[in-house]
């Protein structure tokens, strides 16, 4: 049984995701991986197909979809082994900050070109002395006159290199609360004072643009402030809840492709008698683990997409959700490496890129070990 009401317009719209895909993805991104950036036409081309920004209204150019949408765009982009466009990260992650914070007139400003992926977005917390203690981030913004003046620099930014608008998080050096200092602002590219420093080089997502950026003295109009003055820390904190369901939605879907592509290749690759892998029973009894595991987490997984779009508060089981998907999508990838051997080392295989890319979950959208922490928080340990 799938507990999410898949509608007609849901399979119409994967067909033609995946058709898109088929076409516009999955060829170049080997080549993608390989040149460690993609293309920013391939923004623009998602966009105008449709596939950006589902669940933005139709008053903005989106198409108003349910979370379903989303779902559906992340479980098809992980079949693509590519991380460079990061379509949930943009349309799930980054883009709801605008879409729910702005003003009527930043949504309109910032919002048809999301959809269409003229804009590309990011979100920009992280600093080279602040991660998981936010309130401990050293950027300012400091208001003169009809502007606010940022400076500070920030640090592992996704779609760093291609960004158009990135949502930073900075402080009014005045208030002495960090958490009451904060603000949220949306600055844009060509900002004097915004500019972009290394274009990271990390062992996994290696066709993901993520850099460095510095603000100095980077004065935007008073406009570009999200919501109200003051309110940043509690905007990051109600945008988590998604944020950490999408990480965990990333992690089950891509640990489905690997168990799939597991068991092929047990079944399929033979011992020197002839007898396939997966007649052994050492190797049976491993991969009827993993799809325990992977079967357990898909329904945990279903379960909280269909409460979050009932709204319910599902932040524990959202941070529980992140931390142990992701720590099972780093053992399954890790172990069938391990049961390939040899072919568990070379690249052409595809499982090696997962396992690589994988290891980056545990950390972004809050470490594993704050999830945790959270969760301990929230069960008054
Ligand atoms: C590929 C990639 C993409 C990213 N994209 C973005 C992005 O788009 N935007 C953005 O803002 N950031 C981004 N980040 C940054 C990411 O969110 C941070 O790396 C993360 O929050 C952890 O911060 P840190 O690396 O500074 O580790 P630290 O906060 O210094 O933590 C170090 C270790 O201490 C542990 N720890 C810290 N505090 C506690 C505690 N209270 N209790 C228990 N353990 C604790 C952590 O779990 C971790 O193991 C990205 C990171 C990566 C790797």
């Amino acid at each position: 049984m799938n507990i999410l009401n898949y509608t007609e317009e849901h399979h119409e719209f994967r067909k033609r995701l995946q058709d898109y895909f088929a076409k516009e993805v999955t060829p170049y991104a080997a080549k993608w991986e390989t040149d460690h950036i993609i293309p920013k036409e391939a923004w623009k081309k998602a966009g105008k197909a449709g596939f950006l920004c589902t669940s933005v209204s139709k008053e903005y150019g989106g198409i108003g979809g349910d979370f379903i949408y989303s779902a559906i765009v992340c479980e098809e982009m992980t079949k693509t082994f590519q991380t460079g466009l990061a379509m949930s990260l943009h349309s799930d992650v980054v883009v709801p900050y605008i879409d729910e914070y702005g003003s009527e007139e930043l949504k309109k400003r910032f919002l048809p070109g999301c959809v269409s992926g003229d804009i590309v977005a990011a979100v920009a917390m992280t600093e080279p002395d602040a991660g998981s203690d936010l309130s401990s981030l050293t950027t300012t913004a400091v208001e003169d006159g009809d502007e606010i003046i940022i400076s500070g620099s920030k640090t592992f930014i996704s779609n760093g290199i291609h960004c158009d608008a990135v949502i930073v998080a900075a402080k009014d050096p005045a208030v002495e609360n960090p958490y009451q200092a904060m603000s949220l602002y949306v600055v844009e590219d060509g900002t004097p004072g915004f500019t972009r420093g290394r274009h990271l080089d990390k062992m996994g997502w290696h066709s993901q643009d993520t850099a460095e950026l510095f603000f100095n003295d980077c004065r935007i109009p008073k406009a570009n402030l999200l919501g109200e003055k003051g309110y940043g820390f509690l905007m990051l904190m109600g945008k988590l809840q998604q944020e950490r369901l999408v990480c965990a939605m990333g992690a089950v879907y891509g640990a489905r492709q690997v168990i799939d592509g597991a068991v092929e290749y047990f079944k399929t690759t033979k011992d020197a008698s002839g007898k396939p892998l997966s007649k052994y029973q050492a190797v049976q009894f491993a991969l009827v683990e993993m799809e325990t595991d992977v079967r357990i987490a898909e329904t945990f997984i279903q379960k909280l997409i269909a409460d979050h779009m009932e709204k319910a508060d599902i932040k524990t089981e959202t941070s529980m959700a992140k931390y142990w998907t992701t720590d099972l999508a780093n053992r399954v990838s890790g172990r069938c490496l391990e049961m390939m051997e040899d072919f568990g080392m070379v690249e052409q295989n595809p499982m090696v890129q997962a396992w690589r890319d994988f290891r980056i979950t545990s950390i972004f959208a809050g470490t594993n070990e704050i999830m945790k922490f959270i969760v301990a928080k929230l069960m008054q340990l």
